[in-house]
């Protein structure tokens, strides 16, 4: 008889829900443990990243390790937004698949160094472990205001140094279109860093992934639970929607309107980030039978 299908899957946003957006690291105590207790009771899960495989390895994956990682978990990691995967197992993250179409040209990467070497090297350094983006990260030893405002400054220059090279690239509602009148790439700003990436990656595709991985080693989860911090990790929960799945995205954000989406979202009152992410994942181990 073919193996049940599990009854929830989670689908988790990495900085914030699960590390702090501060230390960049599993800071709550819990986290790991009850990912490990979900996992052991049959619960898949997907981390669906901005980040690298190299980061995913050493901050989530090695404490997983370290704590026992059950036999049989369904544990699969979606990094750079869709463009990069492996499945995790009890020997590490296994073999990393990148979709070398989604990789941005690598002059991108020229100018990036560039600025970061210039005045911007003060507030961010470039992360050197992206496959298909170019990425720089809020530095971790200067007041966090530093980065917000310098980021304006240098997404603005990032723009138009990339477009001079001829690139396509699209920056919020500006939009610079190439020679050929196409534009293939964005810039995105998020709390703690900005990527140059194909517009083609984002939540959805790693949710679109995440689906592909779990077809390959059983049957899909009944429903989801997505979470993540930003306004961009509802695209998750839209994917999951769009295709079927019933889902219930967990907002981790401390506030600001809820967005009207046509599956059920939770808040919690009081936490935020990581708290509430290990709050919630608290509460599903306290629901299992
Ligand atoms: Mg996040």
């Amino acid at each position: 008889m073919p193996p049940a299908a599990p009854d929830l899957g989670l689908l988790l946003d990495v900085d914030g829900p699960i590390a702090s957006p501060l230390t960049r690291t599993i800071a709550q105590p819990g986290i790991v443990a009850d990912l490990c207790t979900l996992l052991a009771a049959g619960v898949p899960v997907v981390f669906n990243t901005g980040r690298s495989d190299a980061f995913l390895r050493a901050q989530v994956v090695a404490p997983l390790l370290a704590a026992g990682l059950p036999a049989g978990a369904r544990l699969h990691a979606v990094c750079e937004k869709g463009a990069v995967w492996a499945t995790v197992g009890r020997d590490g993250l296994g073999e990393v698949q990148v979709d070398r179409a989604l990789a941005v040209p690598p002059v991108c990467a020229e100018v990036v160094g560039g600025l970061v070497a210039g005045r911007y090297g003060e507030a961010m350094f470039v992360d050197g472990t992206k496959r298909s983006m170019a990425t720089v990260e809020a530095r971790t030893d200067v007041p966090a205001g530093h980065f917000a405002q310098a980021q304006a400054a240098f997404d603005a220059e990032l723009l138009a140094a990339l477009t001079a090279r001829g690139l396509g690239v699209r920056l919020g509602d500006r939009v610079v279109p190439d020679a050929g009148g196409q534009c293939p790439w964005r810039i995105d700003p998020t709390v703690i860093a900005t990527d140059v990436e194909s517009v083609r990656v984002g939540k959805d595709l790693g949710a679109r992934r995440a689906l592909e991985l779990l077809a390959g080693d059983g049957p899909l989860p009944r429903r989801w639970h997505t979470v993540g911090d930003s306004a961009t990790d509802y695209r998750m929960a839209d994917q999951l929607h769009a295709l079927g799945h019933p889902v219930t995205h967990v907002d981790v954000r401390p506030a600001g309107p809820l967005p009207p989406v046509p599956y059920p979202v939770v808040r919690d009152r009081f936490l935020r980030d990581d708290a509430a992410g290990a709050a919630h994942l608290r509460a599903l181990v306290g629901q299992l039978a």
